[in-house]
């Protein structure tokens, strides 16, 4: 049996050492070279729990950042955890890397987009919105920084936006992005008074508004497979909507769908397994209907996390995966305390 696995970002790479690591010869196919660049903040939410899952990131350089701060309109807290809350990695560095333990570990790697192998995991990313029950779109860019930052900066419904706007420190680089479900107007614009925001309240001193565009799937398609085919990751918009996190389900569903050949098991097992692993990660943001209403809730979550640790722990602890809250139960029990 020859598989091909088509993209070769954290799904397909994934995919790719799992099946090579079974003894299955595969092809691990991406139609650009790499080291190549991904518009991302390259955020490893809770990255204990990462390597705890894929032993073969032990190691893996990056910037563990243990502080987050969450702002809304006038209201705005910090958390300090003990446990790093998510390490940032340079995606050119990150997707090469797991390129790599995959060759490492037997697959070849071509640079095309020709199909041979008898069965394929589809793992070449966002596709157009229309692909999606719903999608958003960012702004992202790394900039370089002389000092590094220890604190990650969340702005949920910046300028009434359906999103958030935010900064990822990383060594010797700020990432900065806003990202909205679509349709968002002046999204630009949003992202320059971001910048500026940040600018005057000293958290950055860097200049100009550089930014790359990139699509964001917040829905997973209606079924993850075809007859001689699987698909991961953000193909299968496997992103959770709360915070656009993406990596993680992308490697998980590599994995599955890597155990359900090697096992020969039907393909409806890979969509079972997805969704039982990580399915509760992908439902849409509560409070999400009304854009007044997603603006209220928001602003009022901050402003209890203000006066409350306890609830800015939680808060923080469910946007960064530590722990699974019911956040909508505990905000409903804050307000009606
Ligand atoms: C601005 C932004 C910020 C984000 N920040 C985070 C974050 O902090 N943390 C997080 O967990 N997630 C984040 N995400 C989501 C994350 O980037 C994705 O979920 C993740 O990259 C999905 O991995 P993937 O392997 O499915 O797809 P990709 O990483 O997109 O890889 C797909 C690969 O397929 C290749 N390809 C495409 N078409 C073909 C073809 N026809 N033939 C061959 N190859 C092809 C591409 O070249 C690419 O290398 C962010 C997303 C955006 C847009």
């Amino acid at each position: 049996m020859k598989v091909s696995v088509l993209g070769a970002g954290p799904a397909g790479s994934t995919a790719a050492y799992y099946l090579a690591g079974a003894g299955i010869e595969v092809e691990l196919i991406d139609k650009k070279p790499f080291p190549r660049d991904k518009p991302c903040a390259g955020g490893l939410f809770n990255p204990l729990l990462y390597e705890e899952e894929f032993p073969h990131l032990k190691g893996i350089s990056g910037k563990n950042v243990y502080r987050a701060q969450f702002s809304s309109g006038r209201y705005s807290f910090e958390w300090a955890s003990e446990a790093p809350l998510v390490k940032t990695v340079l995606r050119k560095d990150f997707d090469h890397f797991l390129l790599r333990k995959a060759v490492e570990a037997g697959a070849r790697f071509l640079v095309g987009e020709n199909l041979r192998g008898e069965i394929v995991v589809d793992a070449t990313g966002v596709r157009s919105p229309r692909h999606y029950r719903e999608a958003g779109i960012c702004l992202v860019h790394d900039f370089e920084t002389e000092r590094d930052i220890d604190t990650v900066y969340i702005h949920p419904c910046f300028e009434g936006i359906k999103g958030y706007c935010w900064l990822f420190p990383k060594h010797g680089y700020a990432n900065i992005g806003v990202g909205a479900y679509l349709p968002q107007r002046d999204i630009r614009t949003i992202y320059k008074r971001y910048i500026d925001h940040l600018r005057n309240r000293g958290v950055i001193t860097v200049s100009g508004y550089p930014s790359t565009a990139k699509l964001i799937p917040f829905a997973p398609i209606d079924r993850f497979y075809s007859r001689d085919r699987l698909i991961a990751g953000d193909a299968a918009g496997f992103v959770k909507p709360a915070n656009g996190e993406g990596i993680y389900f992308a490697m998980l569903s590599g994995r599955i769908a890597a155990r359900t050949i090697s096992e020969r098991r039907d393909f409806s097992w890979y969509e079972q397994q997805c969704r039982e692993a990580f399915g509760r990660y992908l439902h849409p943001v509560k409070f999400n209907r009304s854009r007044l209403l997603l603006r209220w809730a928001t602003e009022k979550a901050v402003k209890i996390g203000s006066r409350d640790e306890d609830f800015s722990r939680i808060m923080v602890e469910n946007f960064f995966r530590m722990h699974e809250y019911r956040l909508g139960a505990h905000f409903i029990r804050k307000i009606l305390k």
